[in-house]
């Protein structure tokens, strides 16, 4: 599929808005008799799994004919009712009005008056390349290197109590737009074998808010601590690394992280710990952001997670530092790319990944090889 380039100049000045991808209507929902750690043991090439529940490329799905799963279905765990909700949603008119009408869409990060993501955080300093360039951020966690093949994600979505309540219907909104993220993802990766592998945890705590300083760990552990004590997890970070390590074993995956979303006051709305690895989003993003960006949001999160460095302005990236298990260097930012470079998530509020930040994130790559940069 020939694929077209924007240049950020000429979204900037608005003078077109390309379309964003229809992810859901290529997707098809369909459930199995049993659940299916590997993906040889899959009926179809599966893009997201919620235990027997699998979502799959649409034609494939029809191929195959199979049981098509609506909301009401009962029977279903709470993981598998909420990924088929989530699927549903995100075929409905309300959902994808509220994607194409976000404000902030085709805004770079850090402009227009709009926040930027936090930049990443934590994980240990890459090794120094022997090719000239510097190595730059973090290197990823052992379980988060390169975005291939099945992937375990879990989400811990935690309300409190009073305005810091997350209703049904929201809990409904944040599992579809997390859904959407991985679609985006899975959408980008060339050699399309990337299976998203979820799990679902509400929790309910009883815990006051608490005033969020500059110190993002001690901003949330009061209320990460007591959401991984509901799950069986203990406290700080060292649990949530044993939650996602004990995530991966249960689900058979090679890789695998995690997504705290809660209204709890933050550090900031949108920031991942690399050796977590897990990353938090606020239910209600704010600063020029909402809702309808949290898919965006999780997705461009999860880049960082898997490596991949900022390249809006005001990140300070610069061409010359290598990011991700190819030491590949950040050929995108905006700071040095002489057009500006071209439409990614990891600049814009796009549902779009470049060849660089494939790279960076660690896809398989294309059957012909990646192109040069
Ligand atoms: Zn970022």
């Amino acid at each position: 599929m020939a694929r077209q380039r924007f240049s950020v100049a000429q979204t900037a000045e608005a003078l077109f808005a390309p379309e964003e991808p229809d992810l859901a209507n290529a997707e098809a929902v369909i459930l199995l008799e049993t659940p299916a750690p590997g993906i040889a043991a899959a009926p179809t090439r599966a893009i997201h799994r919620y235990g027997r529940v699998v979502i799959a490329p649409g034609s494939a799905a029809r191929d195959n004919a199979p049981p098509v799963v609506s909301a009401g279905d009962a029977g279903l765990t709470l993981t598998e009712r909420m990924g088929v909700h989530a699927f549903w949603r995100r075929r409905s008119d309300a959902f994808r009005i509220a994607s194409q009408s976000r404000a902030g869409r085709f805004v770079a990060w850090g402009s227009g008056g709009r926040v930027a993501p936090a930049p990443p955080l934590g994980g240990a300093t890459a090794p120094q390349p022997s090719n000239g360039l510097s190595a730059a951020g973090a290197m990823p966690s052992p379980t988060s290197e390169r975005l291939q093949g099945e992937v375990a994600v879990g989400l811990i979505i935690v309300s409190g109590p009073g305005h810091l309540a997350i209703l049904p219907d929201e809990m409904d909104e944040i599992v579809a737009r997390m859904q959407e993220g991985c679609s985006i993802l899975q959408a980008a990766a060339p050699a399309g074998d990337v299976v998203f592998n979820h799990e679902i945890h509400p929790v309910y705590l009883s815990l006051p808010d608490a005033r969020a300083t500059q110190d993002h760990d001690a901003t949330e552990a009061p209320w990460r601590d007591a959401a991984l004590a509901q799950i069986g997890q203990r406290g700080g970070r060292a649990g949530v690394l044993a939650y996602v390590t004990d995530l991966r074993r249960r689900l058979g995956t090679r890789w695998a992280y995690c997504a705290f979303v809660t209204k709890y006051s933050l550090t900031h709305f949108a920031y991942a710990w690399m050796d977590g690895p897990h990353l938090v989003l606020a239910a209600e993003p704010g600063h020029g952001w909402s809702q309808a960006d949290l898919d965006v949001l999780f997705a461009h999160e999860t880049c960082h997670i898997f490596g991949a460095p900022d390249e809006y302005k005001s990140s300070g990236c610069n061409c010359g530092t290598t990011h991700g298990v190819y030491g590949h260097a950040n050929l995108n930012c905006q700071n040095c790319v002489p057009n500006g470079g071209e439409l990614c998530i990891m600049h814009t509020n796009v549902k779009r990944l470049c060849d660089h930040t494939k790279r960076h994130v660690g896809f398989s790559a294309p059957p012909g090889g990646w192109p040069s940069a």
